[in-house]
């Protein structure tokens, strides 16, 4: 073997073809804790400053909360800060199994595991519960860590078109020779906001004998009139066979996942899935913080309630002004541009008026369809939404872009 620098660095060309595409991705380094207001330097040496925060998952606004951040400070006392170990050899604290009891009866399910993150819960479920004789199912629009989960099965992949229930139909229509088969999505879909029609997923599953596999991370917490996810707001409740989740959004944006389910589909995690058995779960101040977490939702819906306002108002706003918001359910709020350099433009401008909201274009969504996306907190007050749409005013009028429709926007910006 000839020893060749090239081996090691010659990186230089796909970076800068990364570079030149336009798809470079560079680190803001925030100076606070998560909020609805942040002290943010960017670009990088440029003064700190304070922005309103309107691209976080923080959606219950827990990431900072006296309970939460009092609760993992006792955690941390107790049981101290780390396991040093995996679940099954000494990594398993009652705590940990405390926090699985109340997700499971949180989910609405009649078990749950606990993963270092939902990364890793959906790499590992599916390799855990399918063989070759089995078919995956999945809506054509689900979130990348569960594409990388399926890579990793040896069952069948097929897929369906995005939430299009005649096209799912026909896809059981096909496998029916399988073993099982499972219909996999993504309860509330994270680009466009818009939630699965699980009412209907359930249907066809029973129809044509099929297992319905949920990841509810955009949802856990606040979609749903109690918050506990996508099954309860499409009256399916109990129903689904499998629900992956995350601690990391609106259930405290910490870390931590977990898959819940059938006892004996978690049972098969448990022996099987592979982040599960050699990958150190959630910290115990982490799962003392997702226990008060739990705690706070469970016994009071008034922070999914304002969140539930504040998502209302924005939009509205948005919407009266004359911009072209993709429409839905969850504190997701698309602001569609679908030129990516106007996508670019407008979130630069947006930050100099302190409003911190990211432009997303090719690869994240499809081409020509580029957008800023906005997240609502049950964080925002009245305030911090009423100068997130004055700015929006702004700067959208400064584009020229107010009362355009998609066409227009096409039109005058081009793809
Ligand atoms: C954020 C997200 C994940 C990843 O969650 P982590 O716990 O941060 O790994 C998985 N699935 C979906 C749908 C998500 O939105």
């Amino acid at each position: 073997m000839v020893y060749s620098p090239e081996t090691r660095t010659g990186y230089g060309q796909e970076l800068a073809a990364i570079k030149d595409a336009g798809l470079f991705k560079v680190e803001r380094s925030i100076h606070s804790p998560q909020s609805a207001e942040i002290r943010v330097r960017f670009p990088a040496g440029a003064p700190e400053r304070e922005v309103l925060n309107f691209c976080a998952n923080n959606y219950l606004g827990l990431s900072s909360h006296p309970d939460v951040i009092a609760a993992a400070h006792a955690g941390l006392d107790d049981r101290g800060y780390g396991m040093s170990s995996v679940r099954f050899i000494c990594g398993t604290q009652d705590i940990h199994h405390q926090l699985e009891k109340k997700l499971t009866e949180f989910l609405g399910t009649e078990d749950t595991l606990l993963f270092p993150s939902c990364m890793d819960a959906n790499a590992g479920v599916f390799e855990a519960v399918l063989g070759p004789e089995d078919v995956m199912i999945a809506d054509r629009l689900v979130h990348a860590s569960i594409v990388d989960g399926m890579r990793l099965a040896p069952a069948v992949r097929d897929t369906f078109k995005h939430s299009d229930m005649g096209h799912l139909e026909r896809k059981l229509e096909e496998h029916q020779d399988k073993r099982r088969r499972v219909i996999i999505t993504d309860g509330v879909f994270s680009m466009d906001g818009d939630l699965a029609r699980l009412d209907e997923i359930v249907a066809l599953a029973k129809k044509y004998d099929a297992m319905v596999f949920v990841d509810d991370s955009h949802a856990s917490g606040f979609i749903g009139k109690t918050g506990r996810g996508t099954h309860e707001h499409c009256g399916v409740f109990g129903e689904i066979d499998i629900i992956t989740t995350t601690l990391g959004k609106g259930l405290g944006g910490a870390s931590g996942g977990c898959v819940s389910g059938r006892a004996e589909i978690v049972e098969m995690c448990r022996q099987k899935a592979r982040p599960y058995l050699f990958s150190n779960t959630v910290a115990p101040m982490i799962v003392a913080g997702a226990l008060k977490v739990l705690d706070l939702i469970f016994t009071d819906t008034s922070r999914r309630d304002k969140l539930e306002w504040n998502t209302g108002y924005w939009r509205k706003g948005l919407v009266e002004m004359g911009l072209d918001v993709k429409e839905g359910d969850s504190p997701i709020v698309p602001v569609m541009l679908y030129n990516a350099k106007l996508a670019q433009d407008m979130s630069r401008d947006l930050y100099d008026e302190g409003i911190y909201a990211v432009g997303f274009f090719f690869p994240v969504v499809p081409k020509g369809a580029a957008r800023i996306r906005t997240q609502l907190s049950a964080a925002h007050e009245k305030e911090h939404l009423d100068k997130g749409l004055e700015a929006f005013r702004k700067v959208a009028g400064k584009h020229g872009i107010l009362g355009l429709g998609k066409n227009e926007i096409k039109d005058r910006f081009g793809l």
